[in-house]
């Protein structure tokens, strides 16, 4: 696998007046995708691996309001401050601030490297305002890939799901655990267990997602872009057959498919 070195996102994480340290190579075409799927398919690690392989930046608007939660309460704008209770609580943030969030980040859309956007649309609003501000762009996106898992088995990922409070490094009690129990074999920081991977706040975030984001799935095969991937297995089994969804797509550019992903 051809790997490229992540940048530091900073114009996503931090906002429009930040500049990432290192722009992705520029190509003729860049990868521009959606990932769909419930909280604990595993989203983020195959938005890293698809990074690493295509070049494109992996945009996580979680990410985006956890980078906000670590500035404190009194330098957040209201909005922000309203957002960051919902995220505690497992619901979804309220669509204009998440829409205006990414506006403002215009540039990480039309960025030279394309995009991997993870968590961003979750609702239909968000669907359709991301399709007006590609429009306005002239850009089109290539795919939405949609993980898909059984329910009880997205439970047992979630509730077991442990971070380095460090170095953010993931760890599942069962599935993954660390050397010693607790502690990150990385950094030798304790692991926590995010706030909204506890019990209550993840039956708010299933059905959060069944009631506002599976919707999408139609929104998106009506587009003619949905690839459907079964999301159990190692991540390592996720990305290939994920990498040979997309090699197999036929709506994709010839040009992108000989480029990336030989
Ligand atoms: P994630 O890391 O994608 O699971 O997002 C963590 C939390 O951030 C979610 O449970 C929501 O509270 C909030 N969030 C992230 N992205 C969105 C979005 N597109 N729409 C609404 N809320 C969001």
């Amino acid at each position: 696998m051809s790997t490229t070195l992540a940048n530091d996102r900073a114009a996503w994480l931090r906002g429009p007046a930040c500049n990432c340290s290192t722009l992705p190579g520029a190509t003729k075409d860049p990868w521009r995708i959606v990932l769909l799927g419930a909280p604990g398919v595993g989203k983020g690690t195959q938005a890293q691996l698809l990074s690493q392989k295509l070049g494109s930046c992996h945009l996580s608007t979680g990410d985006v309001f956890r980078a906000a939660k670590s500035l404190g309460e009194k330098n957040l704008t209201p909005a922000m401050n309203v957002a960051m209770a919902c995220m505690k609580a497992g619901k979804l943030v309220p669509d204009v601030t998440v829409i205006d969030l990414v506006a403002e980040r215009t540039k990480c859309l039309t960025c030279r490297g394309g995009f991997i956007l993870d968590g961003f649309p979750r609702t239909v609003q968000q669907a359709e305002s991301l399709q007006q501000m590609l429009q306005q762009q002239s850009l089109a996106m290539d795919g939405v890939v949609d993980f898909v898992m059984p329910i009880d088995q997205i439970v047992a990922r979630l509730s077991g799901r442990r971070t380095c409070g460090g170095c953010k490094a993931v760890y599942h009690v069962t599935g993954m655990p660390p050397k010693v129990e607790n502690v990150c074999d990385a950094c030798g920081k304790g692991l926590i267990q995010r706030e909204d991977d506890r019990p209550e706040s993840i039956a708010v975030r299933l059905d959060a997602y069944a009631r506002s984001t599976a919707p999408l799935i139609q929104f998106y095969d009506n587009l003619g872009l949905l690839l459907t991937i079964p999301a159990a297995g190692t991540p390592e089994d996720i990305f290939e057959r994920t990498v040979e969804a997309l090699r197999n797509a036929e709506a994709l550019p010839e040009s992108i498919l000989s480029r990336t992903l030989n």
